[in-house]
């Protein structure tokens, strides 16, 4: 469930950051066409592309920090699964997102080191304790 939910909002969120980078480059360009039509002495016209350009810097610049805000909610709310697949015989570890159909003593991939086949040891929930998630601001 809580992957599904990842996957859609990643996609919404992608969807959303092109939008935003879209209006900042049309905003920048208006910006550059402003001092364009400032220069050519088309006072009125730089003046609308001003307004237009900075509304448009503003206003994705805040749809970008509130997505990432809210980006940044669901990643803790959604806590990945991960399974940890164990070599019998060389005992070689490695761990990777859950993936449907495992389950603990199925036999996967085979082993890097060994070739020998790998079982699924553990499947576990990672549990982040919180305050200790970073936040960049
Ligand atoms: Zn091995």
């Amino acid at each position: 469930m809580s992957r599904a939910t990842q996957s859609v909002a990643t996609k919404v969120s992608s969807v959303v950051l092109l939008i935003i980078f879209v209006t900042l480059a049309l905003s920048l360009s208006a910006l550059i066409l402003a001092i364009q039509a400032y220069s050519y002495g088309n006072d009125v016209v730089a003046a609308y592309l001003i307004l237009l350009g900075f509304v448009g810097v503003a206003s994705s610049t805040y749809v970008l920090f509130q997505t990432r805000k809210r980006i940044m909610r669901l990643r803790i709310e959604t806590q990945p699964i991960t399974t940890t697949i164990e070599c019998k015989k060389c005992g070689f570890k490695s761990v990777r997102e859950f993936q449907r159909g495992d389950y603990i003593f199925k036999e996967v991939e085979t082993c890097q080191k060994c070739n020998e086949k790998m079982l699924i040891t553990a499947i576990y929930r990672e549990v982040r304790e919180k305050g200790k998630e970073a936040f960049p601001y």
